[in-house]
């Protein structure tokens, strides 16, 4: 495997459909070596665009996906963002990237495994403005708040309150929202106290479901 042409191919492939458009975002992911977060026996497949097995009936999301999610959340240099569902610690490592080393990451996942394994790959690629939580994302991450941007990485029933109410005036939630069939990538603008604004709302993706009281 040839790293560096396996990621040049991958960052090519996701800017030719559209899925990758950003400077910022590109070189976050070229910054954050996806075949470290991956287990062992996917590290040959690492830059593929698909999402892959991690354990625990759990994937880390692909590419173009984290691509997509990662902009359209608009956080920048010295932002705090929230992401619920931390998985390998993938997209943390590229959020982390994004926010740099005047900005933070707090991420949440259920499964303490996931969040053990992600800490460590985080801590050995040296995102230190990273932080991992073990609980229940459903409702957000209070301690910390508010937040510039709040990411969900696993398919919700809901834009929940409390990611609201954690969210500043101005920023934005990703979240993929369960649809009729399959599930919409949804994005919302917090515009004032109390209310947000639908941004975008894209049909026909897949994603793993949220768990916790508040999730499926
Ligand atoms: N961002 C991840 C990555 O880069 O690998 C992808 C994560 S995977 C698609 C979704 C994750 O959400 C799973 O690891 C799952 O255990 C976690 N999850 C599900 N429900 C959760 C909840 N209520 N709170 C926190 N994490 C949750």
């Amino acid at each position: 495997m040839n790293k560096q042409e396996d990621i040049d191919s991958l960052i090519e492939r996701m800017k030719a459909k559209g899925n990758l458009t950003s400077d910022h975002v590109e070189k976050a992911i070229r910054r954050a070596p996806r075949h470290l977060f991956v287990p062992d026996d996917e590290v040959e497949r690492a830059y593929l665009d698909l999402p892959l097995s991690i354990g625990h009936g759990q994937t880390v999301s692909q590419p173009s996906v984290v691509a997509k999610m990662t902009e359209y959340l608009e956080v920048k240099e010295g932002d705090r963002v929230l992401e619920i569902g931390t998985g390998s610690g993938w997209q943390s490592a590229v959020l982390s990237d994004v926010v740099g080393e005047s900005g933070k990451v707090y991420t949440v996942e259920l499964v303490d495994d996931l969040a053990e394994k992600a800490r460590k790959k985080l801590r050995d690629v040296g995102k230190e403005n990273v932080h991992v939580f073990v609980g229940d994302g459903s409702w957000g991450l209070g301690e910390y708040a508010p937040y510039d941007g709040i990411i969900c990485t696993a398919v919700s029933p809901r834009i929940q309150d409390e990611w609201i109410d954690q969210l500043k005036v101005g920023g934005r939630i990703v979240c993929p929202v369960s649809g009729a069939v399959l599930h919409n990538l949804v994005v919302v603008e917090k515009t004032d106290e109390n209310s947000v604004e639908t941004i975008r709302k894209e049909r026909g993706y897949r994603f793993v479901e949220l768990k916790g009281e508040k999730g499926f």
